[in-house]
């Protein structure tokens, strides 16, 4: 039988990490297009965007409805699904747009329709101010901020094309074929105890 820990917190990103937020934009994307335009493309590594672009997206994430039927990301599912199975206290961790309402409530009831009722959900500006033993999240300066000072913290970063040249020694990049490697780290944080030395990874 697990037993529920309250003090092993894993914190879950949304975006890119439970739900398939790249491929639902660029759906949304293509459906405005014009066909003479160029084919919608991700802009990733901070790659200048056009501003007619910009001005579309944030057209599509004041659409509350937009985020509440997010496609679910299986990579993230599967890390979610080890978690539980370890007995992590469950906390969902997300950044939302300035001035956008909508998100936060789109937010709040895709995770209601997904994942229920009963988990904790923190939505910040700041993911660096928020504590966990393990955080699971797809964006490296998300993951960095988070990282400054938790030294002995683990990231599980969900692969994605932009976070696909990303290196530190306390994270594991999950591309689906690695299972095993994010069950051994995370099973180690779990049962790492407080006076334990940094964490090292296997
Ligand atoms: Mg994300």
């Amino acid at each position: 039988m697990v037993v529920f820990d309250e003090e092993a917190i894993a914190l879950f990103d949304l975006d890119g990490t439970l739900c398939d937020y790249d491929k639902a934009m660029f759906n949304s994307l293509e459906r405005l297009r014009s066909p003479k335009e160029p084919k919608t493309r991700v802009h990733s590594n901070g790659e200048e965007m056009p501003e007619y672009l910009r001005e579309r997206i944030n057209l599509i994430k004041r659409e509350e409805d937009w985020w509440v039927n997010l496609p679910k990301f299986r990579l993230g599912w599967d890390i979610l699904k080890i978690a539980k199975k370890l007995g992590f206290r469950i906390v969902i961790l997300s950044k939302v747009p300035k001035r956008n309402p909508s998100a936060y409530s789109g937010k709040k009831k895709w995770i209601d329709k997904n994942m229920g009722y009963d988990v904790d959900v923190i939505l910040t500006q700041d993911k660096g101010l928020v504590y966990g033993k393990v955080l699971v999240d797809d964006f490296p300066p998300y993951i960095e901020s988070w990282l400054k000072h938790r030294h002995r913290g683990l990231v599980i970063m969900p692969a994605s094309e932009g976070n696909k040249n990303f290196r530190h020694p306390q994270v594991i990049r999950y591309d689906g074929g690695n299972l095993e490697e994010v069950w051994g780290a995370l099973k180690k944080a779990r049962y790492r105890l407080p006076h334990e030395s940094p964490f090292q990874l296997p």
